[in-house]
């Protein structure tokens, strides 16, 4: 087959899906409406800060295998950095600390099995009503399922979260290892694959929105394409974006995440002796460190978003400078970003909803974190629809990032 394949959207579903394409040697077209790739997980040079931040701290874990080697191949490998599976714990309204281990999480063995799913999961059953008589609930289950899920423990779907633990731990201490964004999110997962790109010969057309698709034609805001007998499209795109071009897109609930970026004199030690530590007693959920800016991570943070910048860099500053030390007692230079739509609601009812990658016109494909799989809206989700995508898209059941 010789055709162009298209691909819409330049988040990490649609460079995964792009980049497997052209290195089969598939002629790629990207098209994004932004002028920038990356779409949910980037960089940017920040004003405030005088820093390249990302618009969130993003983790991978070593079971994202899909995403970690999606990063080897385009050569974003380098600009990330691998620790020991080690999360160290801080409660913002005392003095208790602790770390979790996978040893740690072994050490209750009832409470992991409920975790783990047995005795058998309802597929309503949520992650609070599982496990939210455990002693250990508010200390790792709560902030585990909030940052693995982005959804309060109350409505999260028990059974994803099972899947996503099953998974996790089955791979041993090696996939629980952390692999941080040391260079920042673009430097690893967006600007190599754009290199990759261009280095195949592949068009990249930024300002350039989707409007409108049909069996064999994708509308632009500069015009039609026509797909010709041996063209694909891959419309890779977030059901809030995908329902102004298609018809009967499932109305998807999302939920936020907001990050408050802090630059500070110099680099900090956080408690824990590592780069990051987990937070308890506050809206303050992770706190991490690269270089001299400290960033907070809310997942689940609807209410919090609706708060001004200015009230939320207040609040988030009060509970973390403690943990900073006294010369950081004013509120620095600092940047709030606010993810509204950051990923899906995990909730059972949602989860049931997501979509295959067909769409019932044979030329033209889906991709994206939020459709149908065994992975919650992640990059691992993100890369791996784009690559199965791809293969669809190509007839090519073998493609791979190896
Ligand atoms: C703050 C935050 C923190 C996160 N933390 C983590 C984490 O720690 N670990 C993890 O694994 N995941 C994390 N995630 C989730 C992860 O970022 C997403 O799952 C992933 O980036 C989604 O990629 P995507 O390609 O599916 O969608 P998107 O990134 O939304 O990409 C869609 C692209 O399509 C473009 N587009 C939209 N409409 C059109 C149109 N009409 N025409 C052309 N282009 C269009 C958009 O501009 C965008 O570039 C986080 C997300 C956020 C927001």
């Amino acid at each position: 087959m010789t055709g162009t394949l298209h691909v819409v959207g330049a988040g990490l579903a649609g460079l995964a899906c792009a980049v497997a394409a052209a290195r089969a040697g598939r002629h790629v077209v990207l098209h994004e409406s932004a002028g920038h790739a990356g779409g949910r997980c980037r960089s940017f040079e920040d004003d405030s800060t005088g820093r390249l931040i990302d618009n969130g701290t993003h983790l991978l874990l070593g079971v994202n295998q899909t995403a970690l080697a999606y990063a080897g191949a385009i050569g974003g490998l380098d600009s990330m950095s691998c620790r020991t599976p080690r999360f160290p714990f801080a409660d913002l309204t005392d003095a208790r600390r602790w770390v979790l281990t996978p040893a740690g999480l072994m050490s209750r063995p009832w409470d992991l099995i409920r975790a783990l799913g047995f005795p058998a999961l309802r597929s309503d059953e949520t992650v609070a009503g599982r496990l939210g008589k455990s002693p250990r609930f508010h200390d790792v289950w709560e902030p585990l399922c909030v940052a693995a899920l982005n959804t309060a423990a109350e409505e999260s779907s028990a059974p994803m979260f099972a899947r996503l633990l099953r998974a996790t731990l089955a791979g041993g201490a090696k996939a629980l290892r952390p692999w941080l964004f040391t260079k920042g999110l673009s430097a690893a997962l967006v600007e190599p694959a754009l290199h990759t790109l261009a280095s195949r010969g592949a068009e990249l057309r930024f300002h350039h929105r989707l409007t409108g698709v049909a069996e064999d034609r994708l509308s632009f805001d500069g015009g039609d394409v026509a797909l010709g007998p041996a063209d694909r499209a891959v419309l890779a795109l977030p059901p809030w974006r995908l329902e102004r071009v298609m018809a009967n897109v499932p109305s998807m609930p999302t939920r936020a995440i907001v990050n408050a970026h802090f630059r500070l004199d110099g680099m900090p030690a956080l408690p824990g002796g590592l780069p990051y530590l987990g937070t308890t007693g506050g809206h303050s959920q992770w706190l991490s460190v690269r270089d001299d800016v400290v960033s907070v991570t809310v997942s689940a943070a609807d209410r919090l978003a609706a708060r001004s910048a200015d009230d939320i860099a207040a609040i988030l500053w009060r509970e973390i400078a403690p943990l900073l030390g006294p010369a950081n007692a004013a509120l620095p230079a600092h940047r709030i970003v606010k993810e509204r739509r950051a990923t899906l609601a995990h909730t059972p009812a949602a989860i049931s909803r997501r979509w295959p990658a067909t769409t019932g016109w044979p030329k033209i494909h889906l991709a994206g974190d939020w459709l149908a799989g065994p992975w919650p809206c992640t990059i691992e989700a993100a890369v791996a629809s784009g690559l199965s995508a791809a293969r669809l898209a190509t007839d090519r059941s073998d493609l791979a990032f190896t």
